[in-house]
């Protein structure tokens, strides 16, 4: 997964949990809340997982999405 692919799935996740959040919250349904925070963690795990160097694998959730190479051995993040 790119980064590009990555920001625009962990935001829709966003959206989501919080669209489901709010819901769940105003409806009262239990299940609708525990959806969003199943988004949210989801959303979460994908940064985690994906947001890292292809080089070194070094994790970069400090650096911006559109940023060019890795801040650790300095090799392009979009090749
Ligand atoms: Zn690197």
């Amino acid at each position: 997964m790119d980064f590009k692919t990555l920001k625009k799935t962990t935001s829709a996740l966003m959206v989501a949990a919080i669209l489901l959040l709010a819901l769940g919250l105003f409806l009262d349904l239990p299940l609708l809340t525990g959806l969003a925070l199943a988004a949210l963690v989801a959303a979460f795990a994908l940064e985690r997982k994906f947001h890292r160097c292809p080089h070194c694998g070094q994790y970069l959730r400090e650096l911006p999405t559109e940023a060019e190479k890795c801040p650790k051995c300095g090799e392009g993040l979009h090749e």
